[in-house]
């Protein structure tokens, strides 16, 4: 069986982090979930999940199991600590100042964003939709990285894939939800022939916002919705499809 496919940030490996957006490839899930699916209670047996995400943490290498939580397009963050399993907590921000510790989040279509600090080991994967996303979520984990110690300046983020400014069609209210997010946010949105958000772009706005500087903001340019072979997308195949895991994990210490 192939080994499970994912793309890997750059700019963490390069800081010794290792942060990991799984591609649909090479997993057990059967269609409409194939191949590698980490959505729980969509239909897919949980056994096939618990077995992907055995096999991922093998092919990445991770430091122990990722923390995941339940996703409700908020603010909220959790702490995490050690061997991870999925809380029975809302939260769509989880946080580690741990060693050998990993934090997650599932996402098709929504915007996975992961932040890394290398001088305190702090990581955090956030779930950014478009809700969160107005709400500002990557300037609340930011804000509480900085409370807890983190230099700005020292600050890596990656934007992962999610569905491009091609796709992502919405209404009047969102986009001005969208633009009220951040400075510049209007640029992000395009009105010709209907309303086109770019996730990735206010998103990076918001960490420019909060003082992140721009060459440690790395964007995985793709479009969940064009790219049926690599990516489930919940606006093209519908509830019924898989879920991708955006993982980051702190250094392994020798
Ligand atoms: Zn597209």
């Amino acid at each position: 069986m192939a080994k499970p496919a994912f793309i890997r940030s750059t700019i963490l490996a390069n800081h010794g982090f290792t942060g990991v957006f799984t591609l649909r490839q090479g997993g057990i899930s059967a269609a409409p979930f194939d191949e590698q699916n980490y959505g729980s209670g969509l239909g897919d047996p949980e056994s096939n999940i618990e077995h992907n995400l055995h096999r991922l943490i093998k092919a990445v290498a991770l430091p122990s199991k990722p923390h995941q939580a339940i996703q409700i397009h908020q603010t909220d963050l959790l702490w995490c600590n050690g061997q991870g399993h999925i809380h029975q907590q809302h939260a769509d921000i989880l946080i580690s100042n741990q060693a050998r510790t990993a934090v997650s989040v599932c996402v098709a279509d929504c915007l996975p964003v992961l932040l890394a600090d290398p001088e305190t080991e702090m990581i955090a994967a956030v779930h950014a939709g478009w809700r969160g996303t107005a709400a500002g979520i990557v300037k609340h984990a930011v804000r509480s990285m900085l409370d807890h110690g983190v230099k700005r300046k020292n600050l890596l983020a990656v934007l992962g894939p999610c569905i491009g400014p091609c796709c992502f069609a919405i209404g009047n209210e969102t986009a001005s939800a969208l633009e009220k997010s951040t400075a510049g946010a209007t640029n992000a949105i395009s009105r010709t022939a209907g309303i086109h958000a770019d996730l990735p772009e206010i998103n990076r706005l918001q960490l420019i916002e909060s003082g992140i500087t721009g060459v440690h903001i790395e964007t995985i340019t793709t479009c969940t919705a064009c790219d049926s072979e690599r990516f489930f997308s919940f606006r093209r195949d519908g509830k019924r499809t898989g879920r991708h895991l955006a993982v980051v994990a702190t250094p392994l210490r020798t």
